[in-house]
């Protein structure tokens, strides 16, 4: 019987949570927020007092937390991972994270003889819900290979894609191109409206055209359009991301034209005390400058 711990219990780890319950997993839980705790508890898991406590019972430790310093709190703390896990442990770190502090992270825990990859993921809460993630693994290819049974029960694509933190550079590049994507197809979108075009006339044309992403794909039809910004991932933390691709190619002495005038986008929608709402906002954010609003509409068929 595969057991795993997982440490936090938010948007993303929640559903994971549930998911590998339902796939007969034996879950363990740790989360800041009890009540998190009680809900997955009375879906069958073990609600853990700390994450040492955690790291104790379960032989492999999912952390999927907010940013890295949290995730470092949670190692090095009081009652941290660190005082609970053995040799046999394994970490998979499910945060979007920055893969230099990965690498600082891992060389800590070999030196206490202790293993880890980062596995993060793509997909959004849908695909979690589903068991359909992307997840992109850093780590050595014995870890990667011991980690994919578990992962399979979260995720359908799983990639092994280099050493430790190459997961997290990945991840943040993927998402410098969705935070891109959505934003652009906003702008043509709210366009297009001025210009008197329907927006789901245009979002047949692109999906069917070279101007297709899963921004146009999936959010603009199931978000923007029937007006559901419901929180799935923050617009903070997709600030996060593309703080970290930034600061990434800062390191690598190379500029990013487009992606840096993309993130001034979303750190103007940010500055505006917007960072807690859903990161499909950045939409209402473009359509409030061109003053327009993209929804479905009702076209009367001629003779209707
Ligand atoms: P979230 O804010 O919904 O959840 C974070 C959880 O961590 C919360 O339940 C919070 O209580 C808990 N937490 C915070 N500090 C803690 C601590 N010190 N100890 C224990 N628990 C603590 O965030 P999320 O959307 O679930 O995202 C989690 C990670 O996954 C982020 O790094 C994010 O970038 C990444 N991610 C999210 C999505 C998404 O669609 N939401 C998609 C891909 C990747």
């Amino acid at each position: 019987m595969m057991r795993v711990g997982i440490i936090g219990l938010g948007n993303m780890g929640g559903r994971m949570a549930k998911r590998l319950l339902e796939q007969g997993v034996e879950v363990g839980v740790f989360d800041l927020n009890k009540e998190f705790m009680r809900t997955y508890a009375s879906l069958g898991a073990e609600e853990a007092e700390s994450p040492a406590d955690l790291a104790s019972k379960f032989q492999y430790v999912i952390t999927v937390l907010p940013n890295v310093y949290i995730v470092k709190e949670i190692l090095i703390g009081e009652d941290g991972l660190m005082k609970g896990l053995n040799p046999n442990s394994l970490l998979i770190e499910m945060t979007t994270s920055i893969p230099s502090e990965t690498k600082e992270i891992n060389k800590m825990l070999k030196n206490a003889g202790f293993r880890m990859i980062d596995a993060p993921v793509s997909g959004g809460v849908k695909k979690a819900e589903d068991g359909t993630l992307s997840i992109m693994v850093g780590g050595e290819v014995s870890d990667f290979e011991e980690a994919k049974p578990l992962l399979s029960n979260i995720g359908q694509n799983i990639i092994h894609v280099g050493e430790v933190g190459a997961g997290h550079t990945i991840k943040a590049l993927n998402n410098m191109i969705s935070a891109a994507t959505l934003a652009v197809t906003g702008e043509a979108i709210a366009l297009g409206v001025k210009l008197g075009l329907e927006p789901t006339k245009m979002l047949s044309v692109i999906n069917s055209s070279t101007g297709k992403s899963f921004s146009s794909d999936f959010k603009f039809p199931n978000q923007v359009l029937t007006r559901n910004f419901e929180v799935g991932f923050t617009l903070d933390l997709m600030v996060k991301d593309l703080k970290i691709a930034m600061s990434m190619a800062e390191e690598e002495k190379v500029p990013l034209f487009i992606s840096s005038a993309s993130f001034q986008l979303w750190k103007q929608a940010w500055s505006q005390g917007k960072g807690s709402q859903d990161h499909t906002t950045i939409v209402k954010h473009i359509e409030e400058m061109f003053n327009v609003e993209i929804k479905a509409e009702m076209t009367l068929l001629p003779g209707e």
